[in-house]
């Protein structure tokens, strides 16, 4: 995966390196729990999925769980078909989203090094 930056016509293509650590699906987990379904639920390439069902659970508004109920040993259990969001972070306008990413910090030391001989360069999307 690749993020793109671009400066008055140059387009930069800085490779992201995911860590594996986990820090994602702990902090800023994907999956809310919707009491109408009773399911989690969390947005995919595909539309809506819903994943597991959750007993026992009295609400009456969505929530969303953290850590992630899909972490398991720092590991996605849904990899395959984990959320679009989860995809694309942290390659979107919103960064790492003060997760401490480490691959994300990477990038922005590269763009910041980049930026020294190109000027300022803007966010233009990720490349898988
Ligand atoms: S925080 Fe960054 S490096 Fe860690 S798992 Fe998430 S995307 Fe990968
Ligand atoms: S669905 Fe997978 S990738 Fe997304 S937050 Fe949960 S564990 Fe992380």
């Amino acid at each position: 995966m690749y993020a793109i930056y671009r400066s008055e016509g140059i387009e930069v293509a800085i490779p992201f390196e995911c860590r594996m650590c986990g820090k994602c699906c702990e902090k800023l987990s994907q999956c809310v729990y919707d009491p109408s379904k009773g399911k989690i639920i969390a947005e995919a390439d595909l539309g809506l999925f819903e994943y597991v069902e959750l007993n026992d659970v009295e609400l009456k508004s969505p929530i969303l769980i953290k850590p992630c109920p899909f972490l398991k040993d720092n590991r996605c259990a849904i990899h395959e078909i984990r959320p679009k969001s989860c995809r694309e972070f942290p390659l979107t306008e919103r960064g790492d989203m003060g997760v401490g990413c480490e691959g994300y910090r990477e990038i922005r030391a590269k763009a910041k090094a980049v930026e020294k001989a190109l000027g300022k360069l803007e966010f233009a999307g990720r490349l898988d």
